[in-house]
């Protein structure tokens, strides 16, 4: 069995890798050829920690895994490491052997920057030239740094509900050449591409603070009662999400269901954009709108791929197992 410590991930991992990880698994996903076991998720009564299991096998990438690990929320304060804990365990889907135990942290992070990347890509306009970011904390610069990569941007716009926190959104603006402007919700008209992640309750952007052919990435709603735009805007928008049994369920188009203001036929997997089986963006008008929940299939699938990067690089742990 191999392991892949947390402290080696930094070296090893690229938002390259990370990006061509998950864009691979969401179209295995769209092919089914990979599918998603149902998350496990419990409070488990001790350090008031939320622990769970999200796994899944891709058979086209031979994946077969799954993440453990959660929230707790005390960890900083007593314990000087981070609230989120988690590791990937990877088993050879031949024989269901042990493969590899991963450190899942980072890679969570860039799995989740990876995912809106990938929307981007595939559905914002070519010719997008502003991104608004709603949210600042820790993946909110995963997410921002991702994107620049996927068109030419001139200018980051961004708004948060701790507007103390922007800094963080300036300084990877500035770390790319871009200029940086803090702007009310209204001055989120002005994006071309919008990314959201904030651990919000309640909608945060209306939908007629959107403009017409814009993209815009849901990626903070990832559980149920998490919200952070007005319902009306999934029926305005054309919608797209990495898992339509999530988005329906704990992603951001569960308020818009709820209301029955769509139905999940109205969502299509991203996968099937980027296998072809789906037009995507089909004006420069329209908007579209993808629901990030955050898959297992995608932790399992950068975890592959850093397993790979380990033992080319000779840093790789082997053990008798
Ligand atoms: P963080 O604690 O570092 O940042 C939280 C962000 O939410 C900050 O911008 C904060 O200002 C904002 N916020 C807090 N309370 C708010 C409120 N009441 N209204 C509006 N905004 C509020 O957290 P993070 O690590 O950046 O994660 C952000 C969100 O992304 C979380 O909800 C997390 O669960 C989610 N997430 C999703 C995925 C996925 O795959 N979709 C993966 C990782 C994290």
């Amino acid at each position: 069995m191999i392991i892949v410590p947390e402290r080696e991930i930094a070296n090893l991992m690229t938002r390259e890798a990370a990006f061509v990880a998950v864009e691979q698994v969401f179209a295995a996903m769209a092919a089914q050829d990979a599918y998603n076991f149902p998350v496990i998720r419990e409070a488990i009564g001790h350090e008031d920690a939320l622990y769970g299991f999200k796994g899944g096998f891709d058979r086209a990438g031979k994946t077969l895994g799954l993440k453990a690990g959660g929230y707790w929320p005390n960890n900083l304060d007593k314990h000087q490491i981070i609230n989120h804990q988690s590791t990937v365990f990877l088993f050879d889907p031949d024989t269901g052997k042990a493969k590899a135990m991963v450190g899942g942290n980072l890679l969570t992070a860039l799995r989740t920057a990876a995912a809106s990347s990938v929307s981007i890509k595939h559905l914002a306009r070519k010719d997008a030239r502003v991104i608004g970011m709603i949210g600042a904390g820790h993946q909110a610069t995963f997410q921002l740094r991702a994107a620049l990569e996927q068109r030419q941007f001139e200018k980051v716009i961004g708004w948060n509900f701790h507007p103390e926190m922007l800094p963080n959104l300036e300084k990877v603006a500035d770390e790319a050449g871009l200029p940086f402007q803090a702007v009310d919700l209204n001055g989120l008209r002005d994006a071309d591409v919008l990314i959201s992640i904030t651990s919000s309750f309640e909608a945060i952007l209306q939908a007629d603070q959107v403009s017409p052919g814009t993209h815009i990435a849901c990626m903070g709603t990832d559980t149920k009662g998490k919200q952070e735009v007005d319902p009306a805007l999934l029926t305005r928008a054309t919608v797209f999400s990495d898992e339509v049994a999530q988005s329906i369920s704990i992603g951001e188009a569960q308020h818009a269901i709820a209301m029955e203001l769509i139905t999940e036929h109205d969502i299509t997997q991203i996968g099937a954009v980027i296998n072809g089986t789906h037009p995507g963006r089909t004006s420069d008008d329209q908007i579209t709108l993808f629901d990030g929940t955050g898959v297992g299939l995608q932790d399992l699938a950068v975890a592959a791929s850093v397993v790979d990067l380990a033992v080319a690089n000779g840093v790789a742990i082997e053990v008798d197992f």
